[in-house]
């Protein structure tokens, strides 16, 4: 198993540490070469606008949208942005995953927060019975899902934060910055 993370900005170093814990191999994604040999993908969190920049002078835009036909992508925070169709907003996306997002719902920096989730297809997916211990910075909101997208997890009012598109998968939230492996497994299994 051959894990890639967007290495263009942001915390994609965090999300190397996790999938090494876990035993998978692990590689920085600078260049379309790169996703050679690649089982999936991983966009991390950081800021969207930087990140879409970036993997347009970076020629990296094409191969990721032909990436991400066949193979599975998750975008955590701003990565879950620059996966999303409809951002509300003139930057560079994938417009991979039939979701709209909405930047910065939840206020700035000092609005940042922590929360407890039941997200049924992971407890289900990994055995377990505990809920998700969710860490949002600066965090999107997806606004609504379309297609074949689905809700994975909300807040208690309602508020969606997780969702899911086949190989696909999108968090509002930062599952590299905690010790929780299962959403980590959960891509895998999804990946492989
Ligand atoms: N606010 C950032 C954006 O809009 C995302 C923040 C994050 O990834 N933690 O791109």
């Amino acid at each position: 198993m051959r894990i890639g993370v967007l290495a263009l900005q942001g915390d994609f170093s965090e999300h190397i540490s996790m999938l090494k814990r876990l035993g998978v191999d692990a590689v920085e994604v600078r260049l379309p070469k790169h996703l050679d040999g690649l089982n999936g993908l991983i966009i991390p969190g950081g800021e969207s606008t930087t990140i879409g920049k970036l993997a347009v002078a970076y020629d990296l835009m094409e191969p990721l949208k032909q990436f991400g036909q066949s193979h599975a992508i998750w975008g955590t925070c701003a990565g879950a942005i620059f996966l999303s169709k409809d951002a509300s907003s003139d930057q560079p996306l994938l417009g991979l995953m039939d979701i709209k997002v909405q930047r910065n719902a939840f206020g700035r920096q000092v609005d940042s927060f922590e929360t407890d989730l039941e997200i049924d297809e992971l407890m289900k997916a990994t055995g377990t019975e505990h809920a998700y211990h969710a860490v949002f910075i600066r965090a999107p909101l997806i606004e609504s899902v379309h297609g074949n997208a689905k809700v994975l997890s909300a807040l208690e009012d309602g508020r969606i934060v997780a969702a899911q598109e086949g190989h696909l998968l999108a968090t509002s939230f930062h599952p590299e910055l905690t010790s929780d492996t299962r959403f980590h497994e959960y891509f895998i299994s999804l990946a492989s």
